[in-house]
């Protein structure tokens, strides 16, 4: 197929690299040169816009920081993109701006899609993504071979922005996992307990995680290096609040969480790797 992809960052590099690998002509973009000439080099082609990336291609896909920039950057891809083109927004924005660019783009004869990913760059580099799709199965079923080359675990879970809203549960989810392990190493610490054995004994009963099992003993020896970063998580809570609002629920457990996080951020963290949580749990505690 004719790829063309925008937002060639920590995730959208890998993944434009694989759909080379994959045998895809693929046209990249991004705001800096030097991710395109990255994909140059690896058999890729640059392109000199969004317009330039997006005309001729059979598929196109963004996987940009936020909504703001997918605002910005959609139009331009449904404008410039041919009748019947298959648009995947792969970046983590809220429910609502996936419905909106969904909605302009069927107007136009694009079929979108909102695919998030979770997996962070290992997943990217290695195809091993988790990708959550909303939008019209057909057009999921059309991308499926495209998205086999990016991940494991393809799942079409709705209509228009259902893909953002499984992405903002994850990160609830995540988010609060971090929060509660945190707290459990505050208090088998301050109780003179060894948190090793303490956390090992938890990850194997019923409160064991994928956290616990592969972040809990660099939480335990303060470790922090990213990883998914604070700043990032701080946008996911914001989406996950938001979306909460919007659908008339309220989520207590997920304020709270949404809080540690700009905490977090606030207290000059948002580098470091969201199990950095901990730094704030320990700070309310001296
Ligand atoms: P990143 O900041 O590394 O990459 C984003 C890229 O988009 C950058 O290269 C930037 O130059 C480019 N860009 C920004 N605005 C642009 C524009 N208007 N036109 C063209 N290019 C533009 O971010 P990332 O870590 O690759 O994350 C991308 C998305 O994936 C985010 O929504 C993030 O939340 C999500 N995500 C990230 C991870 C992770 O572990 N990093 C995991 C899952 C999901």
């Amino acid at each position: 197929m004719k790829i063309g992809f925008i937002g060639l960052g920590i995730m959208g590099g890998p993944m434009a690299a694989n759909l080379v690998k994959a045998g895809h002509t693929v046209r990249g973009h991004d705001m800096s040169a030097a991710p395109v000439e990255r994909l140059a080099a690896l058999g890729g082609e640059a392109a000199a816009g969004v317009p330039d990336a997006v005309g001729g291609a059979d598929l196109v896909i963004t996987m940009l920081p936020d909504s703001p920039q997918v605002e910005e950057v959609a139009p331009l891809v449904v404008a410039h993109g041919r009748p019947g083109l298959l648009y995947l927004d792969m970046s983590t924005i809220r429910p609502e701006t996936s419905r909106r660019v969904a909605r302009e783009a069927a107007a136009a004869g694009v079929r979108a899609l909102d695919a998030p990913v979770s997996g962070g760059e290992r997943g990217a580099i290695d195809a091993t993504l988790s990708i959550m799709v909303g939008g019209e199965r057909e057009a999921f079923e059309a991308a499926r071979p495209v998205l086999g080359s990016l991940g494991t675990t393809i799942v079409h879970v709705g209509p228009a922005g259902a893909g953002q809203t499984v992405k903002a549960a994850n990160q609830l989810v995540v988010g609060g996992i971090y929060g509660l392990v945190a707290e459990a190493i505050v208090l088998l610490e301050a109780s003179g307990v060894d948190p090793v054995a303490g956390l090992d004994v938890l990850a194997g009963g019923l409160a064991g995680s994928r956290i616990l099992e592969l972040k809990r003993h660099t939480m335990i020896r303060r470790e922090f290096t990213p990883g998914f970063r604070i700043d990032l998580h701080h946008k996911d809570m914001g989406i996950a609040v938001a979306a909460a609002r919007e659908a008339g629920v309220a989520l207590p457990l997920t304020g709270q969480v949404a809080q540690l996080v700009a905490a977090a951020r606030a207290q000059g963290h948002g580098s470091l790797d969201h199990s950095a949580l901990l730094k704030v749990v320990e700070r309310l505690n001296t």
